[in-house]
């Protein structure tokens, strides 16, 4: 007789130390549900993962309680029931796929609305991580995140060409370690034959001929040449200018907060500052995405936070680091991350991580001594020539937006028609995004809308100017045109007043500091913004003709300036 998932999941618990918790198991369509109280979150998140492994289940919801963990406080904002607009399709969240997907159905004669809670695009994970643009080889085959993510890798270099957003490819070597391990390689060969991903097998000799910065201690390894780097932040941005040049009507600050249907079918999409009223919706919500589906009346997954930190080193010390992005595969490894690697941003800063930790906060970006001395020690040896101590300019981390089938959940929704989910958007997410927005529009035509091109529709998105690279002659002709980009305002990066405006002033307008320095690189240099941070909030006072106290590192709540100071405009 052939068991039920609820009894395999029953005997999982019961071979991983669960089952003293007696835990409630239940399952409909595919959908597992948790309930029960365990002691630890890491028992809470292994539980979820267990039930998420079977083949048979399409998605957990996880509502087991850890007596170590505070519960999620999840408080939502006040909704408006106010009517303020009217779309075909309301797209909630602007980051990479948001952004993406707003751009993909700007191709169309839609009225397209989209909404960021936060003051800019692009808040999220889109603006914490590698940026690395993966070919596709380390991804489960036949799975969401392997086809849209090979798909997407393909895209890109047309993609950013249009947008005007650096590429290149980078190549990834990746290390095997161990000799005993070196079997590896030919079943990579196998999957990249497969799955026609370019892959080439090195000698130890062939691998440090092409990065002779590696440690001469590998055993061998193999590159997979289509891998790329972008810049998550500056695509994010483009994605959203170009859609918005298309007609998007992007509202930020503005938090989705409820969903409304008539006779199970969406009606409304209810903000904290007023309402839409539509006929579809598409879910991009990233780590929130869960709580915005279950706006639709029912629970149908659960998100469960996994925070990666990263290291970033300055680009004076470029030289002496590896100039192909490294990784390393080994028999063991953490099975929900790739185990991070070393690789080279888009601007030149060396680049290590991430971390791979299940937190219970989903707004827990902090950076430990921990997760720093990790990556150092696992990269340090990788990497012998480098000094990363003396070297660290910065570090941040990102959230990963997991389900705990760890796939990508992009689907209609089971309990309100005319609402698209499209979760669970963690790695390769960004190497999967454009895949993920025509993934979409084919849903969206699903839901039975006329798909009419727009004839207007411009692909092309000016790129913004970059006065630090620009040969000595052009910029003397630009100060001589406009005298404000001789003025410096970051002495680091070399931004000028000139670069500053124009970021203010742009389709998507930077209205925050954070804002100017994705668009600007202002105060990513080696002094962190000591110099430039009183010079932009007297810029952007001018500019947005609002007092000092009301700029913002990162909008409402994040003002620099408590009460008047002796900073005055010049
Ligand atoms: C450390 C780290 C490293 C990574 N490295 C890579 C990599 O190298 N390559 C790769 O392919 N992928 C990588 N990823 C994954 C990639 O970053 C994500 O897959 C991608 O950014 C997800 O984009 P998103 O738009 O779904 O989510 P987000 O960027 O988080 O955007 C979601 C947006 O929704 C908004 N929002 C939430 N709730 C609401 C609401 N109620 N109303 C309105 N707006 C709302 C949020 O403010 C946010 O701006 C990495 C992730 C991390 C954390």
């Amino acid at each position: 007789m052939t068991k039920s998932t609820v009894e395999i999941i029953h005997e999982l618990f019961s071979d991983n130390k669960l089952d003293s918790f007696n835990l409630k198991i239940s399952e409909s369509k595919g959908t597992v549900f948790l309930e029960g109280n365990v002691d630890r979150w890491d028992q809470a998140v292994m539980a979820g993962h267990l039930a998420g492994s079977l083949r048979s289940v399409t998605a957990v919801v996880n509502d087991l309680m850890a007596a170590d963990t505070v519960p999620e406080l999840f408080i939502r904002t006040a909704g408006e029931d106010r009517l303020i607009g009217h779309a075909d399709v309301v797209v909630i969240g602007a980051g990479v796929i948001g952004s993406a997907i707003a751009r993909e159905l700007s191709k169309f004669s839609l009225d397209i609305v989209l909404v960021e809670k936060e003051s800019d695009v692009c808040c999220g994970a889109s603006k914490a991580n590698n940026g690395m643009v993966h070919s596709g080889i380390i991804q489960e085959p036949d799975t969401l995140r392997s086809k849209l993510n090979i798909r997407g890798n393909m895209l890109y270099e047309n993609l950013c060409r249009e947008l005007a957003v650096p590429f290149y490819r980078s190549s990834l070597i990746t290390l095997i370690m161990k000799e005993e391990e070196l079997f590896l390689l030919d079943l990579v060969k196998a999957r990249g034959d497969a799955l026609d991903i370019p892959i080439e097998i090195l000698s130890r000799e062939e691998a440090l001929n092409l990065e002779p910065s590696l440690t001469p201690d590998l055993k061998g390894a193999f590159t997979a040449p289509s891998t790329a780097m972008t810049s998550p932040y500056k695509l994010t941005i483009a994605y959203a200018e170009n859609a918005v040049e298309n007609g998007v009507k992007l509202f930020l600050n503005t938090e989705v907060t409820g969903l409304k249907a008539e006779r199970g079918k969406l009606t409304r999409v209810v903000t904290n500052r007023g309402s839409f009223t539509t006929r579809l919706c598409i879910n991009a919500a990233g780590i929130y995405a869960d709580k915005v589906a279950e706006m639709a009346g029912k629970r149908e997954f659960t998100i469960h936070p996994r925070k990666g930190e990263l290291i970033l080193f300055d680009q004076v010390d470029f030289e002496n680091h590896a100039k192909i992005p490294t990784g390393i595969l080994a028999i063991g490894q953490d099975p929900y991350t790739k185990g991070g690697g070393s690789m080279v941003t888009t601007d030149g800063n060396p680049e290590w991580g991430p971390t791979a930790i299940e937190t219970a906060d989903r707004e827990d970006t902090s950076v430990t001594l921990e997760g720093i001395n990790r990556i150092i020690d696992k990269f340090n040896s990788v990497i012998p020539g480098f000094n990363p101590q003396k070297s660290i300019i910065s570090f941040f981390a990102g959230v990963r937006a997991a389900t705990y089938t760890e796939e990508f959940h992009i689907k209609p929704s089971a309990s309100m028609k005319g609402l698209i989910n499209v979760a669970g958007i963690q790695s390769p997410g960004l190497a999967a995004a454009p895949a993920i927005a025509e993934m979409v529009l084919e849903l969206v035509a699903a839901e039975g809308f006329e798909l009419i091109e727009n004839k207007s529709f411009n692909p092309v998105r000016k790129g913004q100017l970059r006065f630090k690279s620009l040969p000595l002659r052009k910029k003397k002709e630009l100060i001589t045109r406009n005298p404000l980009y001789g003025q410096l305002v970051c002495r680091c990066e070399q931004v000028t007043e000139g670069e500053v405006l124009d970021s203010i002033h742009r389709p998507v307008p930077a209205l925050t500091l954070d804002a100017i320095k994705r668009r600007t690189r202002i105060g990513m240099g080696r002094c962190q913004g000591g110099f430039c941070t009183p010079r932009l909030l007297l810029l952007l006072a001018r500019e947005l003709h609002l007092p000092l106290e009301d700029i913002s590192k990162d909008g409402p709540g994040s003002e620099l300036l408590l009460r008047p100071t002796k900073l005055k405009p010049d």
